[in-house]
């Protein structure tokens, strides 16, 4: 049987994420955008919400939904902007789940427990100067030294850098080998040797914070790897089919943003004697982002729903991301489109749209990547296995 409806807990979820957004983000974003700011007062409301730690069992901090109220926490978020989407995507999609998954029960109480809480911020450091779509390419070391790991290295665009306590940083432990050599641990911002930089000039997720880290002689003790040595890879591809979920999540509420913005103006700006919306051409338009929605939203709660069942859902994760995060560029250029000069402007939210669309397309597997693995899939040169360890199905547990 098929069941299409929201829960009541998930819509009241969504209606209470609406309200917040139109509140507390929507009246200050285009200031926050502009003077390229980011708003930590509103990872502390989060917390005061409940949202840092949707879908974490409850015996660890979280609030124990399933992961589908995560997607509707996300796209809500991005409706809003980007930049708070994308701080949700790292501290649970990519760094708290992927403790959850992988981690100990030394590692969970002591670094799930409070940033399921949002005590602590995580972050998620994968991508180098020279290794982004490339992961085995990473030039980062930890080198093993009794009971501690010896890191060094650099990470580049690791958004919430700047205030993140915690992260997941992956590293070579063995360079011979690959995939198959490296290991993910958990640093904290507090080790000596670890250092952050803010990136400027960005395009878009202005609001946002992203940037360097740079890890000089860290001492990291053995107790904090994520996993076994040379299970980084694994625990990084894992740790993606979570955060891209968000991703494509955020990606809806980014459509939808770009739809709320455009039906408005088309009922407010006339040409040729009429509404602008009574064109077929802008029409056109519309109609796109309105099915483009749906899809999206389809394609992620089925995601969400084989999480829910603690099945591997790679394949289905990467084409919610990939066409959710085409469709919400597609979208914001509609949208600004639709506008005509006026959205070329500031003066309307829909230039910001379009900026914050393009990195979704670009991180978490950039359009290629997923491309490509939707080819291998339906050509059969893919196939997942199953992994060691699985992220818990929903009901969790108690
Ligand atoms: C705003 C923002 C936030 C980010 N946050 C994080 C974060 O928190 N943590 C983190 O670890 N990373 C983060 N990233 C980094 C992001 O994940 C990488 O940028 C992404 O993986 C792509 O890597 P790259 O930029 O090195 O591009 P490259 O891998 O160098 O790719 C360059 C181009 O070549 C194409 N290409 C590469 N390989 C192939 C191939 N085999 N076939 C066809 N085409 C190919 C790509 O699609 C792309 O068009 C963030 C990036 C941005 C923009």
């Amino acid at each position: 049987m098929m069941n299409f409806a929201l829960t009541e807990e998930q819509e009241a979820v969504r209606k209470m994420v609406r309200t917040f957004v139109d509140r507390e983000i929507n009246p200050h974003i285009q200031e926050w955008d502009a003077k390229g700011h980011f708003e930590t007062s509103i990872l502390k409301r989060l917390a005061e919400l409940d949202l840092m730690g949707v879908c974490i069992p409850e015996k660890y901090g979280g609030s124990g939904m399933d992961y589908n109220t995560l997607a509707i926490v996300c796209e809500e978020l991005e409706r809003g902007d980007t930049a708070f989407r994308t701080a949700v995507s790292v501290h649970t999609g990519l760094n708290s789940m992927t403790i959850l998954q992988w981690g100990d029960e030394f590692q969970k109480e002591k670094y799930l427990v409070p940033q399921a809480r949002g005590q602590k911020v995580a972050a998620f450091g994968l991508t180098e100067p020279n290794a982004g779509s490339d992961v085995a390419a990473m030039q980062t070391t930890a080198r093993r030294e009794g009971s501690e790991y010896i890191l060094n290295g650099s990470k580049t665009w690791i958004s919430l850098c700047d205030v993140a306590d915690n992260f997941l940083i992956f590293a070579k432990t063995d360079k011979e080998k690959g995939h198959h050599g490296i290991s993910c641990f958990i640093v904290e911002r507090t080790f000596p040797g670890v250092t952050t930089k803010a990136i400027k000039g960005k395009l878009g997720i202005r609001a946002g914070n992203t940037g360097e880290v740079f890890l000089e002689d860290v001492r990291v003790p053995a107790e904090n790897r994520l996993g076994e040595e040379g299970e980084g890879f694994k625990i990084a591809m894992s740790a993606l089919d979570n955060g891209r979920f968000t991703v494509g999540a955020g990606a809806c509420g980014l459509i939808n943003a770009s739809l709320e913005a455009s039906l408005k103006y088309c009922h407010e700006r006339k040409t040729f004697g009429k509404e602008i919306g009574k064109h077929q051409l802008v029409q056109q338009m519309i109609a796109k982002m309105t099915a483009n929605l749906e899809i999206s939203r389809l394609l992620v709660y089925r995601a969400g729903w084989l999480k829910n069942q603690g099945k591997r859902n790679t394949r289905e994760t990467s084409l919610a991301k990939w066409y959710a995060c085409d469709a919400a560029f597609e979208a914001a250029n509609d949208a600004v489109q639709i506008h005509g000069a006026y959205g070329y402007s500031n003066e309307y939210p829909v230039e910001r749209f379009l900026r914050n669309a393009k990195a979704p397309v670009i991180y978490e597997g950039t359009r290629e990547i997923h491309t490509i693995m939707q080819g291998e899939y339906a050509l059969g040169y893919r196939v997942d296995k199953p992994l060691r360890k699985m992220l818990p199905a929903w009901p969790f547990e108690e």
